[in-house]
């Protein structure tokens, strides 16, 4: 897990650096706003733990640059005074969490491991191809946004095609995992209910995902026309 830290105050950048690297993170320090904006748009970090007050671009700028640029890193602000007014300002500009200084270090750690856990969860719920989203939370299926009626297991065979998407999955091996069938039983299922979901999925919209594999079975991608 990587972790980008930008604080400008030597001493607690140094011990914040120093202990979550014996925490077992790989971090980065930068100690000014245009630094730490500069390495959270090019390396590729799990979570930055935020200073607000910083010189060149303030806590508040950076955050919300990173937004603009839709990046979706977790962020975990450092604020050096509880003040409700600073705290919703993080939240509406997308902060993730905030932590009012001075803390305790186990307290950061417990933090930061939340929102690490938060991040991966929120990918596994939510899965994405093209304009077809999947949303395990809302059990809702949308394609260009529009409200896409599946049944559960519609639900169940778009989400393993799609978690899966690129690979040809089997007959077999479809029926295994959506009906729980073994791999003998009559897989003619299997080609009926993705006849099915094409007909929501794919037979209203111009670009088809769901595709036919002779002689093995389907596979959901995105192709070139
Ligand atoms: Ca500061």
């Amino acid at each position: 897990m990587r972790l980008l830290i930008v604080e400008d105050e030597p001493k607690t950048g140094d011990y914040l650096h120093q202990g979550l690297t014996e925490a077992g993170f790989v971090a980065d320090l930068a100690r000014t706003g245009t630094d730490g904006l500069h390495l959270a748009r090019t390396g590729d970090y799990d979570l930055v733990v935020l200073d607000v007050m910083l010189p060149g671009l303030d806590g508040w700028q950076v955050l919300e640059s990173l937004r603009r640029d839709n990046n979706p890193t977790p962020v975990l602000f450092l604020t050096a005074r509880d003040d409700v007014a600073d705290r919703v300002r993080g939240l509406e500009l997308g902060a993730d969490d905030y932590l009012v200084k001075p803390f305790a270090f186990s307290e950061l750690l417990a933090r930061i491991r939340t929102l690490l856990r938060r991040g991966k969860i929120k990918e596994l719920e939510h899965l994405q191809v093209a304009d077809l989203e999947l949303d395990h939370v809302k059990r809702r299926a949308t394609r260009g946004g529009q409200r896409i009626d599946l049944t559960a297991k519609e639900f169940a065979l778009l989400a393993l095609l799609m978690r899966r998407q690129g690979e040809v999955l089997s007959r077999a091996l479809i029926a295994s995992q959506v009906w729980d069938m073994n791999f003998d039983s009559d897989t003619n299922v299997v080609d009926v209910a993705i006849k099915r979901l094409r007909a929501k999925v794919d037979d209203p919209f111009p670009v088809k995902l769901i595709h036919t594999v002779r002689g093995m079975g389907y596979v959901l991608e995105i192709r070139e026309s």
